[in-house]
């Protein structure tokens, strides 16, 4: 990778809007287009709202962010130590969604695989959760 970077922030709901400006800034790099741009804030922000009310349950902690890029494909990993997800083939299924009691719709992973062009998730249950995404 050319350029990359880490942060650490706290798992708290205003920290979503900031992790998706600090990708979105670090990618501007790029001269990526508007769309481009939409679409990694988007996938960012399912990404560290889905560490902050799964991961940690909204109980708070630490989630880390990772972005990088080269001439011909940027990255992303956003990770947390959380609860992990026991059947990750079931939770990346759309509309599953272990919170319905908190209206969350189960599409967050959906719509990081339909904005990004690559994406894995790996997960340990009690130890965390890893998203790796490519575009
Ligand atoms: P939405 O994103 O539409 O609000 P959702 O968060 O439930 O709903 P997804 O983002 O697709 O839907 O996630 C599906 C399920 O995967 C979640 O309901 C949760 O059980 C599990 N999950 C996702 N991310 C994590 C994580 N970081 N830690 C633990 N479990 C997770
Ligand atoms: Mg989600």
């Amino acid at each position: 990778m050319k350029n990359q970077m880490r942060i650490f922030f706290d798992a708290v709901s205003e920290n979503e809007a900031f992790a998706r400006l600090v990708a979105a800034g670090f990618f501007a790099q790029l001269n990526p287009t508007l769309a481009e741009i939409t679409d990694v804030k988007t996938a960012v922000s399912e990404a560290v709202t889905n560490a902050i009310i799964h991961g940690y349950e909204g109980k708070g902690g630490t989630v880390e962010l990772f972005c990088a890029y080269d001439e011909n494909r940027l990255q992303i990993e956003v990770a947390d130590r959380g609860i992990g997800i026991p059947n990750i083939a079931q939770a990346m299924e759309p509309l599953y969604t272990s919170k319905p009691e908190l209206e969350r719709s189960g599409m967050g992973f959906t719509i990081m695989e339909t904005f990004m062009d690559k994406m894995r998730v790996e997960s340990i249950p009690h130890f965390g959760t890893r998203v790796y995404m490519e575009k």
